[in-house]
């Protein structure tokens, strides 16, 4: 096995990485910040996976944990968001070309959304790792029951789940009426979907000069359904979906040195 220094694979919640960590063959546990990174191999890559908890800042920390103790080369995010974009459905799967923080606003000092002193406001995701994570996801999809079983696809009405890539937008909210997404959607018309990690994240691996992408499952609208949406998603989807896209996509990466 390699000592290639790994690729980091995160999720918020367990829920969206449980199947992944199953299948982490040779995995050690190291424990960080009171989180819990799992070193190992999946598909002959050198792995650390991790759960970061929920919302920006655990995000930041998680991320920032990575780089330094880990020396990751590159951090996935994987895991689920509310669909924002006309036709952004449950069960579609988004993969961001850039990350923006919907709820950072130090104007009139610096514009809406920018994060001050950097001039950005939208990160980019890694062009090479995106493109490639698009390119499996769109394979996938074209066979859901494949996929994730002919009783999810009854279940969830997923027949024809779609990919989608653009902007992804995160916030330190749960985004739950369908008053505060309508909101969204005006003030960032081409936001796709919205979820409570990535752009921070994004963020930390600019700082850096790492390399990071996000590929997400949609598990609800962001509106007076999204609750009960996300809670029957997260339990019965998520983990599949992150480990066949994370599975696919380290397939097609050459050997570790
Ligand atoms: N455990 C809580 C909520 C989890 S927060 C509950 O059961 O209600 C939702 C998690 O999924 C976050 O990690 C976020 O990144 C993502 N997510 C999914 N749908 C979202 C939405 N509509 N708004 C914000 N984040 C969402």
């Amino acid at each position: 096995m390699s000592t290639a220094p790994p690729i980091a694979i995160v999720s918020a919640m367990h829920e969206e990485l449980a199947a992944l960590l199953a299948a982490m063959p040779d995995e050690r546990r190291m424990r960080v910040a009171g989180r819990d990174f799992w070193v190992g191999h999946l598909q002959e890559q050198p792995i650390v996976a991790v759960l970061s908890r929920i919302g920006k800042v655990a995000a930041a920390t998680t991320a920032t944990v990575l780089l330094e103790r880990f020396r990751a080369r590159a951090i996935v995010f994987t895991g689920v968001a509310g669909g924002l974009g006309p036709g952004v459905a449950v069960g579609d799967v988004v993969v961001a070309t850039r990350l923006l923080q919907h709820d950072l606003d130090a104007s009139p000092i610096f514009p809406r959304y920018e994060v001050p002193l950097t001039g950005h406001a939208r990160f980019a995701a890694d062009t090479v790792i995106s493109d490639a994570l698009a390119t499996v996801a769109r394979e996938l999809l074209r066979d859901p029951v494949r996929l994730l079983g002919q009783q999810v696809v009854d279940d969830f009405g997923l027949a024809a789940p779609k990919l989608h890539r653009g902007l992804l937008v995160s916030g330190d909210r749960f985004v739950s009426t369908a008053e505060e997404s309508a909101v969204l959607r005006r003030d960032l018309p081409d936001a796709l979907a919205v979820e409570m990690e990535g752009a921070a994240v994004a963020q930390v691996c600019h700082d850096y000069g790492v390399p990071f992408a996000a590929v997400r499952a949609i598990s609800d609208r962001a509106d007076d359904a999204a609750h009960a949406d996300f809670t029957r998603f997260v339990s019965a989807v998520a983990s599949r979906y992150s480990l066949a896209l994370i599975e696919a996509w380290l397939r097609t990466l050459p050997a570790a040195a």
